[in-house]
């Protein structure tokens, strides 16, 4: 199943590529793909994920363009987070787990774009966040209706747990942004932290946004240590919120003693 998984990962981190790319050229989604620079389409045998950009020594057959490493980074990430989706939240034999797993692959494919576009262009693209907005409330609505008599507390409600936190993250990024002058923070992560709040729901929207601004220091420290970056470049935010919610989800499924732990910070 593992396996399965990984290789779905690795067609759909290919197609997420082409979205990025796409979303910001303004072209269609549907055309062949073709090499940025001589715009000669890639032959179907040239589009193997991770394979062909390894046997092509990473440039383009026809010009010699070289092709940035980060298509085979994001086609290598979608793999593994397909196959934790496949490995954490599905059951074969589980029906009620298929509903579960779609969501999360779903989900964790936007987040990608999120995370590669903020990173690429610096900007955050709204129309995949509020694609992504709309899916969990849809999402949360179906789960709601079926636990709805069994609730114990408002909090066990997804929709009120994840939009009372979405509305907390939402404040404190606008916030910043707002006394700031968009130095610190823009107010495109006002509405990526929405994002966060909605899926983590709350307590966790504490320990994501926790681990989002501690992974941000650590990088944002190694890039003045390598001297990359000055204390005052810029760098984007939404991929350490992307990569917040990607462990805050994932890391009590794969260690289940650290929930407890979590819990308690
Ligand atoms: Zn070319």
């Amino acid at each position: 199943m593992f396996i399965i998984f990984l290789m779905l990962g690795l067609i759909i981190g290919s197609f997420l590529n082409a979205v990025v790319y796409r979303l910001n050229a303004v072209e269609s989604l549907w055309e062949r793909s073709h090499c940025p620079k001589c715009k000669r389409q890639i032959r179907w045998h040239d589009n193997i994920p991770l394979l062909s950009f390894l046997l092509l020594s990473a440039k383009c057959r026809d010009c010699g363009e070289k092709i940035s490493c980060s298509y085979p980074a994001v086609e290598f990430s979608t793999g593994i987070l397909f196959a934790l989706v496949g490995k954490y939240f599905f059951v074969l034999e589980n029906t009620a787990t298929y509903l579960p797993t779609f969501f999360f692959l779903v989900m964790f494919s936007l987040l990608l774009i999120i995370f590669v576009y903020d990173l690429k262009y610096m900007e955050i693209p709204m129309l995949i966040l509020w694609i992504a907005v709309g899916a969990v409330l849809v999402y949360y609505l179906a789960i709601d209706w079926k636990a709805f008599s069994g609730a114990t507390s408002i909090f066990s409600l997804k929709l009120f747990s994840g939009i009372l936190a979405g509305a907390v993250a939402f404040a404190f990024f606008f916030a910043l942004a707002h006394f700031s002058k968009e130095t610190w923070m823009g107010y495109g992560d006002a509405y990526a932290g929405l994002l966060v709040g909605l899926l983590v729901g709350w307590p966790e929207i504490f320990i994501s946004l926790m681990l989002s601004f501690t992974i941000g220091a650590l990088f944002g420290i190694g890039l003045v240590l390598f001297r990359k970056k000055t204390m005052k470049s810029q760098v984007p935010f939404a991929p350490f919120l992307v990569l917040g919610i990607f462990l805050t989800i994932l890391l009590p499924r794969i260690f289940p003693q650290l929930k407890f732990f979590l819990f308690y910070i």
